[in-house]
């Protein structure tokens, strides 16, 4: 029998986080964020699925761009760093994608190049992240140059992104939208992430940018409503591998960290740091044993991680354990392990299977 871990992947999930975009602002097209390997779920299995529910794609990169088209994707699909020199432009008139324009640089290496057509082009504008993006003050004038070659389309959008949409309470996200509509000319726009998507309909604009969500996770700081119906798509799976009663006294794992209090019940589990479980999760991390929650018990390790099963009844060598899924969400594993939902998908390695489910 094959090693039981993998990441199973549930595209009916998938398909019905999108609807629940598409329902959330129906009047905005929808651009599905697939960087990073989709967020670790595998670029070309997300956005095959996705190819009649999107509009657009949006990754971070010309190579990814290439995997998403490699893949038979003929969907739009935007670099959201536009480009980082300028011998990329050639590849990009080849692959046929949308340049984001962040930059002075940018936009002269745009100006000056011989294209075969002209690129659609995304004008990022900075209204307070302060990472990327042109200043409000030099929007117009970049606008207007994006018009003037013939290097661009006429169909230029302006975007802007948040710095902290995912808190309703937080005031930025107005102030933000407020530079954002101070801005006079004419273009198509786009603000939305998840969170905005979510809970900030102000900021739904023509294009909506949704990650996270599409993938089945809430990036509300607090709870919302709108996230309510949301449904995993990645579950983290393995199982029992060996069980053993420890005495009081007694460590589990490396360091010792974890000592029995009373006489446990220990279960091994076929999964690790190795397999995109986090290293930092601390003892009591909740898992799910045959649906039931239990709690880690020492040190994670590279292929393995300890549970103490105590508790629970008829667990045998060969259980299901569910790291995180239906039953047992993402973002509270990803606190329990002092990190968030994003990092945990995007960082799964290679060598964990992604098993596709409802095709
Ligand atoms: C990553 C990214 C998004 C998607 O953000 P989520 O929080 O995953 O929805 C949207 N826009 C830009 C510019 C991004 O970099």
């Amino acid at each position: 029998m094959a090693r039981p871990t993998q990441a199973r992947l549930d595209l009916g999930a998938l398909k019905h986080n999108v609807s629940v975009a598409r329902k959330l602002a129906p009047h905005s097209k929808l651009m599905a964020v697939v960087k990073a390997n989709a967020y670790g779920h595998g670029a070309a299995t997300i956005a095959g699925a996705l190819q009649s529910h999107a509009d657009a794609f949006a990754v971070a990169s010309l190579e990814e761009a290439a995997v998403l088209r490699d893949a038979g994707i003929t969907l739009p699909i935007l670099l959201l760093e536009g480009l980082f020199e300028a011998c990329e432009l050639a590849v990009a008139a080849q692959l046929d994608v949308w340049l984001s324009i962040d930059n002075e640089q940018q936009l002269q290496w745009l100006e000056k190049a011989v294209l075969p057509a002209p690129l659609t082009c995304w004008l990022k504008v900075d209204t307070g992240m302060n990472r990327l993006g042109a200043a409000p003050a030099n929007a117009l004038h970049y606008y207007q140059r994006l018009m003037a070659t013939p290097n661009a389309a006429d169909n230029v959008v302006t975007y802007t992104h948040f710095a902290s949409a995912d808190d309703v309470h937080n005031e930025q996200t107005s102030q933000q939208i407020a530079v954002f509509d101070g801005l006079t000319f004419s273009a198509a726009r786009s603000a939305a992430n998840s969170a905005a998507l979510l809970a900030w309909p102000l900021a739904h604009y023509d294009w909506v940018r949704p990650g996270y969500m599409l993938y089945g996770h809430s990036p509300m700081a607090q709870d919302h409503p709108n996230a309510q119906t949301l449904q995993p798509v990645m579950a983290l799976t393995s199982a029992v591998i060996a069980l053993r009663n420890v005495a009081v006294g007694e460590s589990v794992g490396y360091g010792g960290t974890w000592v029995a209090q009373r006489p446990s019940v220990i279960a091994t589990v076929t999964i690790g740091y190795g397999d995109g479980y986090p290293r930092e999760a601390p003892n009591g991390t909740p898992v799910l044993v045959k649906g039931q929650r239990a709690a880690l018990a020492g040190r994670v390790s590279m292929d393995m991680i300890t549970v103490d099963v105590t508790d629970l009844e008829h667990v045998q060598r060969g259980a299901e354990v569910v790291l995180w899924g239906a039953g047992l969400p993402l973002g509270e594993v990803a606190r329990w392990a002092n990190t968030i939902g994003y990092e945990l998908t995007t960082r799964m390695p290679q060598r964990t299977p992604r098993v596709i489910v409802n095709a």
